[in-house]
């Protein structure tokens, strides 16, 4: 990411410019993927779902195995004070929490926590045409492999993988199955398809539980579209008319085509998705 002048980044509690903002080559962090992050949304100032997405931080270290030096009400005040110094209306806000440089032992414990929090412009992509996937030969690990539910940098290597596979086979992202071969994720976002106009969406096994996932949730039911949790095979997307993504930074993103072991399934429908876009809009505007 370019070097942003003038702008600031909160650090360890206090506001210092992005340039400043470095860590030592002997950061634990670094050489042993000890760190978590957040990604999260403001629009026209006011930031959506930050108590769920700090609520999410604060596990996701947890999961492994530091605790966050800053309660969920200071990371949420420092977020408002990044956010009120941009000037402009759609924010991606990204926090990071990592062990640092006072140790090198592959243990963490004992090492300082460190916390970071910026923001730059991320503009809207709600008029973004149809994503092609492609099937990932990564999968989502068991959850007794990998914290699968925390939001760590080390389980990325799986996401970034799979997305420069994809994009280099001309595909606009990756979809992966977990360890048992069932349908997961994207590299960075939920999948939902609609099929016999249900909503179907994998069971959070080996995927991250996304806050949009669970917010397009609620909207479905009280919209009256019934939702179905559970574990879904590529061969069931046969019939399966709709299809999406779902993330705080692409928000609901239509899926157009899927390449896969089973073949092509191609999605041209989009009717349930734009209700479920209206709504989801709605609400964010609803908020401001
Ligand atoms: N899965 C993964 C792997 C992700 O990185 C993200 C983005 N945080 C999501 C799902 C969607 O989560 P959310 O809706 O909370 O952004």
């Amino acid at each position: 990411m370019k070097e942003e002048k003038n702008k600031l980044m909160w650090v360890d509690g206090e506001l210092i410019p992005w340039a400043s903002a470095t860590v030592p080559i002997a950061t634990h962090a670094l050489h042993y993927a000890s760190s978590v992050f957040e990604g999260i949304r403001s629009y026209d100032g006011y930031v959506f779902k930050m108590h769920e997405h700090y609520q999410r931080f604060h596990e996701s270290s947890r999961g492994i195995g530091f605790d966050l030096p800053y309660s969920i009400k200071e990371l949420e005040e420092a977020t408002e004070e990044v956010v009120q110094r941009e000037n402009c209306n759609d924010l991606y806000i990204r926090s990071l929490a990592w062990c640092g440089s006072n140790k090198m032992t592959v243990a963490s414990r004992g090492i300082d926590v460190h916390v970071a929090i910026m923001a730059w412009e991320r503009p809207l992509i709600r008029n973004h045409s149809a994503v092609r996937l492609i099937q990932s030969r990564w999968r989502r690990p068991d959850p007794c492999t990998a914290p699968v539910h925390s939001k760590a940098s080390g389980l990325y290597m799986i996401s970034t993988m799979s997305k420069n596979e994809a994009e280099i086979q001309g595909y606009d992202d990756a979809l992966l199955l977990d360890y048992r071969g069932y349908i997961a994720e994207a590299s960075s976002s939920n999948f939902f398809v609609v099929k016999d106009s249900r909503l179907i969406t994998p069971i959070p096994h080996s995927c991250l539980n996304g806050i949009t996932r669970l917010t397009i949730i609620a909207l479905a039911k009280t919209l009256g579209i019934p939702v179905e949790e559970r574990d879904f095979e590529l061969k069931d997307l046969e019939g399966a008319t709709e299809a999406f993504l779902t993330g705080t930074a692409i928000e609901i993103l239509s899926i157009g085509e899927i390449q896969c072991n089973q073949g092509r399934f191609v999605f041209k429908e989009e009717a349930i998705i734009n209700r479920l876009k209206q709504a989801f809009y709605q609400l964010t505007n609803q908020i401001n």
